[in-house]
């Protein structure tokens, strides 16, 4: 690693992967399966929503004016003159003075009734309604454009949709949405040593992590995992892999092989064939980080441990996906907690330490490189920024939840 020349800072490398990221490119699908989507144009409402003025109690349609002073042992007397049935306009029930119309909840509102009276706070005695306490003007009352007001925006551009999102959608009429295009991302594990999964490792093998957990986290971030298998150190292995990738593929992942060391393959092969923009990273775990460009097509070489290959995808190539996507807000989901214990980090890099999270408190997880199970036992990463030393014992840290 002593060979990493010219090193770019975080904030740097993620410019540089942004800066070559391609744009959305929308595509329009049915409403019910845009969760997770994000979307490419503001939606609007076509009609006011709800489009009638309804109840939302069940109760009496009043003018309020008729309620005033009403009370538990002065309630005022009401003649019931009709009801109104779910699902059907008033059909004439207007309320004149000194009457009611009975309305459940989400039904029409008569003409010229104001508010309703919830039926718990009133008795009947035959087709007289005694009110128990008064309404004002619009008690009970949803307006026909209360909700959404016809040519509203309901939801803006760049949003990822959430399930109750597409409850919305449905209830103001949009069948379907326009959304990004999910980006089809190649997947490639790099290294003599590397088994497939249904493999017995012999001596020195081990098996190929990467691709599960790359490909799943994708797969859950709305993108289109497609992997390519396992290419050996050789050149011409890689290059074979390139070429029957790049046609097919957004964006490239290679993990392993990222380093400089003279078996590191990557980084010559994306030089032989586009450019090499970034190669090594101040970011700890992630060091032998590369960003790369065949064609139009971005290239990321990203370190073979798994935590460093995930650490990575997370804080550099998260954002290129972000913005392939339109994504407006593209945070990572994120929590407040108390520091178990100091942490001690290299001026100069940015180090993600895993955290293991109990009743607020984030307890550091420190092990060598390549353990799995921190993988496991972490809930997420807490940073110290490059110009940090370290993060005191009872500080208030925001944990990045992985
Ligand atoms: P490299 O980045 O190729 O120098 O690899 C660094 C370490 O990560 C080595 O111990 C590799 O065996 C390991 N490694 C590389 N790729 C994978 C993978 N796909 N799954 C699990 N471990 C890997
Ligand atoms: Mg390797």
């Amino acid at each position: 690693m002593s060979r990493f020349l010219e090193v770019t800072d975080v904030p740097g490398a993620i410019a540089t992967a942004v800066r070559i990221a391609p744009d959305p490119v929308p595509e329009e699908i049915p409403a019910g399966e845009a969760p997770g989507r994000v979307l490419c144009a503001d939606v609007t409402a076509g009609s006011d929503i709800p489009g009638f003025d309804r109840s939302i109690v069940d109760g009496y349609a009043v003018r309020a004016e008729d309620t005033a002073g009403a009370g538990e042992s002065v309630p005022v007397l009401l003649r019931l003159t009709g009801r109104v049935s779910m699902g059907e306009p008033e059909r004439g029930l207007a309320v004149a003075p000194g009457t009611c119309v009975y309305v459940p909840t989400g039904g029409v509102l008569p003409a010229r009734a104001e508010a309703v009276v919830m039926v718990e706070q009133t008795d009947m005695a035959g087709d007289t309604v005694l009110v128990k306490r008064p309404v004002v003007h619009g008690e009970n009352v949803l307006l026909h454009d209360e909700d959404y007001r016809r040519g509203a925006t309901i939801l803006t551009k760049g949003r990822r949709i959430s399930p109750r999102d597409a409850g919305v959608l449905a209830a103001c009429g949009q069948a379907a949405v326009a959304v990004a295009k999910k980006p089809v991302i190649g997947i490639f594990s790099t290294g003599n040593e590397l088994v497939p999964v249904t493999a017995t490792p012999g001596p020195g093998q081990v098996r190929d992590a990467n691709a599960s957990m790359l490909a799943a986290w994708l797969d859950g971030y709305g993108c289109i995992p497609r992997y390519y298998g396992i290419v050996r150190d050789e050149r011409e292995s890689f290059e074979a892999a390139l070429s029957k990738a790049l046609p097919e593929c957004d964006v490239i992942l290679l993990s392993g092989g990222s380093s400089k060391d003279d078996r590191d393959m990557t980084a010559g092969v994306i030089a032989g064939k586009g450019e090499v923009l970034v190669h090594g990273v101040t970011i700890a775990p992630g060091k032998p980080t590369i960003i790369g460009r065949i064609g139009k097509t971005p290239v990321f070489g990203l370190p073979g441990h798994p935590a460093s290959a995930l650490v990575v995808l997370l804080i550099i190539v998260r954002p290129l996906l972000a913005h392939m996507l339109g994504e407006e807000k593209p945070a990572l989901i994120t929590t407040k907690a108390v520091l178990a214990s100091n942490i001690v980090s290299q001026k100069g890099r940015e180090e993600y330490v895993r955290v293991k999270l109990a009743d607020g408190i984030a307890h550091p997880l420190f092990g060598k490189a390549g353990l799995l199970n921190t993988l496991v036992e972490s809930d997420g990463l807490v940073r110290v920024l490059a110009g940090e030393e370290g993060l005191e014992q009872g500080s208030i840290v925001e944990v990045i939840l992985w």
